[in-house]
């Protein structure tokens, strides 16, 4: 008999991470499988990053934390802020966490009760419509059209608000469609914002360095939405630190210290060696991080320009993050070599079984006609692999 809780029997698994565990599984089994599943850059972390951990243990770093992150890092978050974004907070704005995911997760537990809605533009990250359905949350999507590069109107928002609207969560760079909102589209959505003033938003800026078209806006740079703006970023991405779990936010002070409150009961706060090191990660010039950002733009190029040749997958031009998310429903209804393509889902599982090659399916983001390829791969990878899925539909 299932013993489980309601709450795990209602989780779906993540995609992403599922995707990437049977790309591992097949890999063992002896198949030549390239991952294009997981968002996850292929660099190592940088070397004045590990040296900074590196000195940390010899340093006996080893006690618990402060719970919501030591007070130099927190500093070093203050004014990477200012620097990048020209966001000002102070300390009791500023949580640290295990991941970008535990901030999310941290803000959905204080500050959803059951039946709030919280609006997604699809395509959303993996993750947020299950974090929200853990705590008792309902998302509600909101289909965006490949002709806007996947970007919510205005008009959309203002057509999702409900009286129990209780957040707005996107990404940008978004992941997985790559989009980048401009300042004026921001602000077309704060303008909406305006006429209620009860909704909280929560912007995701893992991606913020990884942007080739120069321009990183925050919702929160409008003086109208700070005050209900929840700044959400990491070192996953950027510092290709994905292992090391730390993520943060700038938030009002009352729901930093609810996001304190809770990792209190939680964790007890986030890796002390972690720590360390991201304070100099932080701390460093971005220039610093140039040579990732310069070779996924290479490999965009790349990619997109592979996709064009590639019958049946519509593609936006990404504008950030590492993803390219086409549109492959022009294969819905065909049969391939006895497999018949009826979704996105059907299409990455034909491509990891018939190409080698692992995608994930859009279904996991909110939008079944798309696929998520993620070109955080070498350029000799995502050049073989393409050729495989060419090969594969033909
Ligand atoms: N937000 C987005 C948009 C992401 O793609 C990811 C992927 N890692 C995260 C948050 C979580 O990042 P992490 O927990 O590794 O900091
Ligand atoms: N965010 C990455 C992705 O979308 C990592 C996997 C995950 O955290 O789910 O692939």
């Amino acid at each position: 008999m299932n013993q489980l809780s309601d709450r795990i029997n209602n989780l779906s698994t993540s995609a992403t991470l599922a995707m990437a565990a049977k790309a591992r599984e097949l890999r063992a089994e002896g198949k030549d499988i390239i991952g294009l599943s997981l968002g996850e850059p292929d660099f190592n972390t940088p070397d004045f990053v590990k040296e900074a951990a590196i000195k940390a243990v010899n340093e006996n770093y080893n006690s618990y934390t402060p719970v919501d992150g030591y007070v130099e890092l927190k500093d070093a978050i203050i004014t990477k802020f200012k620097r990048d974004n020209d966001l000002e907070y102070s300390r009791p704005q500023i949580v640290v966490s295990t991941g970008a995911k535990q901030s999310l997760f941290n803000i959905a537990s204080v500050m959803l009760n059951p039946g709030d809605e919280v609006i997604l533009p699809c395509p959303y990250w993996v993750s947020y419509s299950d974090i929200i359905k853990l705590n008792e949350g309902v998302p509600v999507e909101v289909k965006t059209d490949i002709k806007n590069d996947f970007k919510m109107t205005a008009d959309q928002l203002k057509a999702a608000i409900t009286p129990k609207t209780k957040m707005l969560w996107y990404s940008s760079p978004c992941n997985p469609s790559g989009s980048v909102y401009s300042k004026d589209e921001l602000r077309a959505l704060a303008n909406v914002l305006q006429e209620h003033p009860n909704i909280y938003v929560v912007s995701d800026e893992i991606y913020e360095h990884i942007n080739f078209i120069g321009g990183h806006h925050s919702m929160a740079q409008f003086d109208d939405m700070y005050h209900r703006t929840i700044t959400v970023n990491g070192v996953s991405k950027a510092f290709a630190m994905t292992g090391w779990r730390i993520g943060y936010i700038g938030a009002p002070d009352w729901i930093g210290r609810a996001c304190n409150k809770i990792q209190g009961q939680v964790t007890s706060g986030a890796n002390c060696i972690a720590q360390r090191a991201v304070i100099s990660a932080l701390e460093a010039d971005p220039v610093r991080i140039q040579y990732m950002v310069d070779e996924f733009k290479e490999r965009r190029k790349l990619i997109l320009g592979l996709l064009n040749d590639v019958d049946g997958f519509e593609t936006n031009e990404p504008e950030g993050a590492f993803y390219v998310f086409p549109n492959v429903s022009a294969h819905f209804g065909k049969t391939i070599d006895g497999n018949t393509i009826n979704n996105a889902s059907d299409m990455a599982m034909f491509l990891l079984e018939n190409a080698n090659v692992a995608t994930v399916t859009g279904e996991a983001f909110g939008n079944p006609n798309c696929i998520r390829i993620s070109y955080a791969a070498s350029q000799e990878q995502i050049i073989e692999a393409i050729k495989r899925i060419k090969a594969a539909l033909s």
